[in-house]
């Protein structure tokens, strides 16, 4: 089916073809007329599917036809949770608008840099914003932008958008909006507590949901790698040379900020092009880190969770992590962000005898077992830690633990201590 079916204007399907997209994706396919139509949509598709494009591309088009009488305001407004995604989002829209007769003002804002740029930019008006919830709401405060002629809402990612984290700063912003209004609700996942208050967000909305149709699964390999925690850098080095000229770019995901900067601190001594990729990085490093992985400047990211949403690096062949995520749905999103829209790509997880069991859990819920792998020289030598109680008693019923068990208990509670997942990201 080609672009032009979908009730698209030519402006549009010229720069959709200007970007290199032959033919619409199967959530753009299904998402684009619905929301031609004006109504509220939920879609789930894997990331990397071209959900961007399938709510940009008809929301351009309502925009440009119900041009906004006399001076701009803010029509769409399109909510991310992380800086460097509300960049690509904004990026996206504005090569995609790039032909319409009508030039159409898309502001970026999120957080970490300065606000006075942000306020200069929307003097005078926009007609899309794209933000984080936290600085939109900074702009607001500072009368440099009203959000009353809102008429379309979207919420990319929208399901760490209603986590707790974001829950306050997204309910004062819903309490800004007209109550008449589009809203689009997109994320490669919907836990069921999240679809509950999606649905209550939606009005009679069409639900798209591509997962799992044939061509939308992202050809992503998963391996497992079994190894003691405590050689995971040496391993991720082993690997590195060995695959050096094939794995052009990694990804290498950790639990803390202080991870990323260790381990990328070791791999850089040893001669790899490593950087840390976090939280607590300034704003405009994390942006050049990002833009200048993209040429490939750096050969390695050690990035927190904060890279595992959204991003979109061209060509990203393998995303290894070297700690497991926090839930299920955390993996795929790290997965994700190799195999992006239609490539190959390869996803090692490292797992030790204390995360063996962690990492079962994400296995079930994709429904898969996948085979434990050892490389030569990293054969594991721990062995997993029976359960202790609190009392420090005995874990195992009926049996009072050795020295050795309360041993290893402890070694097995410091190191979760270090893995204490970061907070404010
Ligand atoms: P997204 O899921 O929006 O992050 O998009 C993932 C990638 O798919 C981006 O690099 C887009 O440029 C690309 N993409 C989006 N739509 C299409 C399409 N119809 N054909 C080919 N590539 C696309």
């Amino acid at each position: 089916m080609p672009f032009d079916s979908l009730g698209l204007a030519p402006a549009l399907v010229q720069a959709a073809a200007e970007s290199g997209y032959a033919a619409p994706t199967a959530i753009q396919a299904a998402a684009i007329p619905a929301i031609l139509q004006g109504r509220d949509l939920r879609g789930s598709a894997q990331t990397g599917s071209g959900k961007t494009a399938a709510f940009s591309l008809p929301l351009l088009q309502r925009l440009v036809a119900e041009r906004a009488q006399g001076s701009r305001r803010v029509r769409a407004l399109v909510l991310v949770p992380t800086r460097e995604l509300a960049a690509q989002v904004g990026e996206t829209m504005r090569s995609l608008a790039q032909h319409l007769p009508e030039r159409l003002k898309i502001v970026v804002a999120f957080g970490g840099v300065s606000i006075n740029p942000q306020m200069m930019s929307l003097r005078g008006g926009a007609d899309i914003v794209v933000a984080t919830p936290g600085r939109l709401l900074d702009l607001v405060d500072h009368n440099a932008l009203k959000l009353d002629a809102v008429s379309t809402l979207v919420l990319d990612e929208a399901d760490r958008l209603f986590d707790l984290g974001f829950a306050e700063e997204l309910g004062r912003i819903l309490a800004l909006l007209p109550k008449q209004r589009q809203n689009l609700l997109f994320s490669a996942t919907f836990p069921s507590a999240i679809q509950a208050l999606a649905d209550g967000m939606l009005r009679d909305p069409a639900v798209v949901d591509v997962q799992g149709e044939p061509g939308t699964e992202p050809n992503i390999v998963q391996r497992v790698i079994e190894v003691d925690a405590i050689r995971r850098t040496q391993l991720l080095r082993h690997l590195l040379k060995q695959h050096e000229g094939e794995w052009d770019r990694v990804l290498v995901f950790v639990a803390t900020q202080h991870a990323a900067q260790t381990v990328a601190e070791k791999l850089y001594k040893n001669g790899i092009y490593a950087v840390p990729f976090h939280g607590d990085i300034a704003q405009g490093t994390r942006t050049d880190i990002l833009s200048q992985f993209k040429q490939s400047r750096w050969d390695v990211v050690i990035a927190t969770d904060l890279a595992a949403r959204g991003i979109d690096i061209a060509q990203l062949p393998v995303v290894i992590n070297y700690d497991l995520p926090r839930s299920p749905t955390d993996y795929i999103h790290r997965i994700g962000r190799t195999g992006r829209a239609g490539e190959s790509g390869l996803a090692i997880s490292f797992v030790s005898a204390a995360t063996e069991a962690h990492f079962r859990l994400i296995e079930k819920r994709q429904g898969l077992s996948l085979p434990r792998e050892r490389v030569e020289g990293f054969e594991p030598t721990e062995v997993a830690v029976p359960v202790v109680d609190a009392s420090g008693t005995g874990g195992v019923k009926g049996k009072r633990p050795s020295k050795k068990d309360k041993l290893r208990a402890a070694a097995a509670l410091a190191a979760a201590r270090g893995e204490t997942p970061e907070k404010n990201d």
